[in-house]
């Protein structure tokens, strides 16, 4: 007899509870990291009993999710105990992301390790070019992956923009993209002919919060990482969880109201101040060229010592953090992660943004805020993607389980 998990009180299905009891199980692998657990640690953890625990541990160790990871450490009883730990073979996670100069892919593992990155550069921003090269490079990542004995079992667009239905990019301004089903388009042009993969679309600022989350060890509670790419959006992270939905727009939240127009109809957006092709064009009079990455441009001209260029940081800096303050007046966070190429420009944009938010946020003097660059930077968005996509596994492993039962 299973026992039910506390929080599961109505009547279910023997199936159901062998299903649920796994998910449970798998979780707390999922939740260990890198750090071997027993299976009496995972019975104490679960509450399930002791035959429950093994039965669905060779049932993970079968289906190549877990692996054996020698004798971790010694229970009270002096025994060595075998640690369990999340398979670096079988189900992986494909990432796609368009950056200003290239498009990239990424393919993580179980464990959310980095196995295979690949970028290429553009060629143009509308659907019918970026598309079609996406899936290129999803075929070249799947073959990748499965030369390392890795399956990806499912792929996630980042859009710079906002997503409806986890699949139709609705308006992403910078690229000009208006209800562009780009999930249905990526999934039918990803491995003509073989099992059809299924192909998420989720927002690109949301997205890179997660990879740079994942990548601080899954530890932050309440931070927001506002990303610097095409568009300039944030994702938010409150008590240890990301907030889902359609907001995120930082980058059309209003900095003057008497400010320019914005490519997305509006005027005055913080975009228009410290987008980066905002930036480059205060700066030099001109936008970026075609294909070209407007941070690296930046970046040439602040280390010949363009005033110019160190000038507009500063208003962009400022603009920024006035944005960045209306956010965290609303909600409580500690740590203010400057990502995507933001991370390549931080040391000429945490002073200003520092400095507004002491002086705009009402609580800064008893709960202060830390700006600082986000790890990942650039490449957080397509790591966040793919590993949003292994994520459906981590949840809930019994699909996988189904697919290797059915073999
Ligand atoms: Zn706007």
């Amino acid at each position: 007899m299973h026992r039910v998990a506390p929080h599961l009180d109505i009547p279910i299905r023997q199936d159901d509870l062998r299903a649920h009891n796994l998910v449970l199980t798998f979780r707390q692998i999922v939740a260990a990291h890198d750090t071997p657990i027993s299976r009496s640690e995972l019975a104490t953890a679960t509450g399930l009993t002791r035959p429950t625990i093994s039965r669905i541990v060779d049932d993970l160790l079968t289906a190549g999710l877990i692996v054996e990871a020698g004798p971790a450490r010694s229970g009270s009883s002096g025994r060595p105990r075998v640690g369990l730990s999340l398979a670096r073979t079988g189900p992986a996670g494909l990432g796609l992301d368009i950056r200003a100069d290239v498009l990239s892919a990424c393919v993580v593992d179980l464990t959310g390790a980095v196995r295979h990155l690949d970028f290429v550069p553009h060629t143009g921003t509308e659907p019918a070019t970026v598309l079609p090269s996406l899936a290129a490079m999803a075929d070249r990542a799947v073959q990748a992956a499965a030369a390392e004995n890795l399956t990806v079992v499912g792929a996630t667009m980042a859009a710079p923009g906002p997503v409806q239905d986890d699949s139709i990019v609705r308006f992403a301004p910078m690229l000009g993209w208006r209800d562009v089903d780009a999930g249905a388009a990526l999934s039918a042009a990803i491995s003509p002919g073989s099992a059809v993969l299924p192909v998420l679309v989720g927002n690109d600022a949301r997205l890179a919060a997660l990879g740079e989350w994942h990548a601080a060890g899954q530890t932050m509670r309440n931070f927001v990482c506002v990303s610097g790419e095409f568009d300039i959006g944030a994702g938010l992270f409150l008590d240890g969880a990301q907030l889902s939905g359609w907001a995120g727009e930082l980058g059309h939240v209003m900095v003057r109201s008497d400010g320019p127009s914005c490519a997305c109809g509006a005027a005055g957006c913080l975009q228009c101040y410290a987008g980066l092709t905002a930036i480059l064009a205060a700066a030099t009079g001109r936008g970026r060229e075609d294909g070209s990455s407007p941070a690296v441009a930046i970046d040439t001209l602040v280390s010949v010592g363009d005033p110019r260029i160190l000038d507009t940081l500063d208003d962009a800096a400022v603009a920024l953090g006035i944005a960045i303050a209306g956010l965290v007046n609303l909600v409580t966070v500690d740590t203010v992660l400057l990502g995507g190429s933001y991370s390549l420009l931080a040391s000429w944009l945490v002073d200003g943004i520092d400095r507004e938010l002491r002086r705009r946020v009402l609580s800064a003097n008893w709960a202060p805020i830390e700006v600082r660059p986000a790890p990942l930077g650039p490449d957080a968005a397509v790591i966040g993607a793919a590993l949003s996509a292994v994520n459906r596994v981590r949840e809930d492993p019994n699909g996988w389980l189904a697919r290797v039962r059915s073999r």
